[in-house]
This record gives C-alpha cells, structure tokens and sequence, in this order.
C-alpha cells in the first residue's frame, strides 16, 4: 500500500514508519519540523520506499498520487510545546485533521487520526474506558490541545457518518522511548537526561500523579493494528501499567545510578492527577496488548539518550 504519515518527523510517527517500511509498503511522510527532528529521519530516507515532503499540514497536503491510508499524526504534543506553539497545535487538531480527511474522501483512502488520552483531560473516571467523556477545563493552558483533538474526533467521525469515510481513532497514553526530543519537557526525557547528568530529578509537586507509560514498539503496533481493524469508535493504546512520579524518579535514579535525589518543583495547572487506560477494546478487536515491559523499555530508552545526552 501507499501511506502517507502526516508529521513523519516526529517521536511516535517516525518509529511507525520504520515499521511500515519494513511490511513492504510504500511511506510517504510530511513534516515541517516545527517539533518533529530531521534526525528522526536519517535511517528513513536511504529506504527505495521512502520520500519526504516539507510541508505546513495545516495548510496544505502536497503528495501527489492516490494513497491508501494516511495516518495524521502531525501535531505538538507535550505541554511546553503546546504552550509554545497554542495556534499551530489547534490547526493540527482542526484544519490539517480536515485537509487529511478530505484528501482521504478524494482518495477513497482510510484514515487514522492519533488522538490522546488528554481528551479525558484530569479523569473523574480512573482507569479510563472509551466511553468515559471526559472533564477537561476547555480554557486552561492544556485546552489548546485538549479541545483540538476533542474536535479532531468530532471532525473525523462527521467525516465518516455523512462522507462514508473508513477512520479510526486512536487515543494515544503516554508513550516513551528512543527519539523523544531531550528538552521536549516530558517527564521521561526530563528525568533520564537529569540523571545522565547527576543531577537531582525536578519532581512536579508531590509527585503522587500517576501516569502508565507504553513503550513506542508496542504503541506502533497498536496503530497499525487499529488501522487494519473495522473498528470506528475510539480505541485506547496505552500500557496500564501506572505508577506515580516520585516511584518513577526513584526508578530512574536506581537504574542509572544517580546518586542526586530529587528536587520538588511547582505543579503545572490542570497536570492530571491520575491516568491509566482500560485496553479491553483493542485487546477484543484486534488482540493487542503491550509487550514490552518497564524494565526493558526504561534500558532501551537510557541507552538511547546516553547516546544524545550531552554531559
Ligand atoms: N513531570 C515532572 N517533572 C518533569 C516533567 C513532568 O514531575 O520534569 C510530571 C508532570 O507534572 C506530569 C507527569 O510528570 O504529572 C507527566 O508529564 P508529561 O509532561 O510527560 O506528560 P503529560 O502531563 O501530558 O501526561
């Protein structure tokens, strides 16, 4: 098949298309580099499958030819980037989600939008079902990006009940491993370069905040699996396995052998106060369930930012 992946520059977008290379499909990807990393592409492009496209999603999708499938993944996604970048992460949600969904309704391809657990905003529900609506604060400084990909949803599912569009919408927990941008300001690039460098790992708050964290590998194939089922509501792809930020700084510190400790930092506005995703969905329609575990996907990751890490 040809696939287009919208934001193929970036963490998440670029491990997938490794992976859809390596199936025997044709990859066309699309960034502008605004958070994704030409770094990110140095093993893409000496692939004979491979092309890359500069280009702005939310105003255009210059790709010519019929795709097949295209996965819109373009977006910032960590909360300083979207402190940073509040119009460009509201036009991925809105006018790129709209221009990919269009092209795919022109194509007759089908869509898969990455959407994420923020839709649930600071969960009342805990773990998080599908069915779950929500309680996000549409005006905070996370709304920019809640509430886009809370339209994307909409936008994509008017798309595929009035258009007959085939979509698929994944909602994306916190994912990590090698590629994460260093200083993207997410906790698991944040606490394992700190501890690289010996220095004490800026906990936010108390630190009781629980998140589950969901190795790259097994989120990929979670999205192609997701992609190749006939499932239309939104799907959960995140590992439960959940535990708090002072458990996981303890973690880092132990396996790194960081002898600094920690350093309690103010608490950003509206950080959720827990997050962990029920996965019976995507277990009962395509059998997916994480693979890696926390150990193996906390040894991956460290030796990828030894790697980065400047001491
Ligand atoms: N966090 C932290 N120290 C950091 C960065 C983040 O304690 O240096 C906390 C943050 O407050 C949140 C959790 O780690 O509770 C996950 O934050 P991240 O930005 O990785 O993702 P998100 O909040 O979007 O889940």
């Amino acid at each position: 098949m040809r696939v287009l992946v919208s934001g193929g520059a970036g963490f998440i977008p670029s491990h997938l298309c490794e992976v859809l290379l390596s199936q025997g499909h044709e990859v066309v990807a699309v960034d502008n580099f605004v958070t994704g990393h030409r770094r990110n592409l140095q093993t893409l492009l000496v692939h004979p499958n491979f092309s890359f496209v500069e280009a702005d999603v939310t105003k255009e999708l210059p790709v010519a030819g019929r795709v097949d499938r295209v996965f819109h993944m373009a977006s910032p996604a960590s909360p300083i980037d979207y402190v940073q970048l509040p119009f460009e992460t509201l036009y991925c949600g809105s006018d790129a989600t709209r221009i990919a969904l269009d092209r795919c309704r022109k194509d007759g391809a089908r869509f898969l939008l990455a959407s994420t657990s923020e839709v649930y905003g600071d969960p009342l529900v805990h773990p998080q079902p599908e069915s779950y609506w929500g309680n996000v604060n549409p005006i905070g400084p996370r709304s920019v990006y809640d509430e886009a990909k809370r339209f994307a949803e909409a936008v994509t599912m008017a798309y595929h009940r009035y258009h007959g569009v085939e979509t698929r919408i994944v909602r994306i927990f916190n994912t990590y491993g090698p590629r994460m941008r260093e200083n993207d300001g997410r906790v698991m690039p944040a606490f394992i370069s700190q501890a690289l460098r010996r220095q004490p790992l800026t906990v936010f708050g108390d630190g009781q905040q629980t998140r589950s964290f969901c190795f790259v590998d097994d989120n990929v194939r979670g999205l192609l699996g997701l992609m190749e089922s006939d499932l239309a509501e939104p799907c959960n792809i995140g590992n439960p396995h959940e535990m708090t930020m002072l458990e996981l700084a303890e973690y880092i510190n132990e396996y790194t052998g960081n002898p600094a400790g920690v350093v309690h930092r103010p608490l950003p506005q509206d950080d959720p106060t827990q997050r962990k995703p029920i996965i019976d969905r995507a277990r009962a329609t395509f059998g997916w369930e994480p693979r890696v575990g926390f150990a193996e996907g906390i040894e991956r990751t460290v030796a990828y930012f030894r790697g980065i890490v400047q001491l």
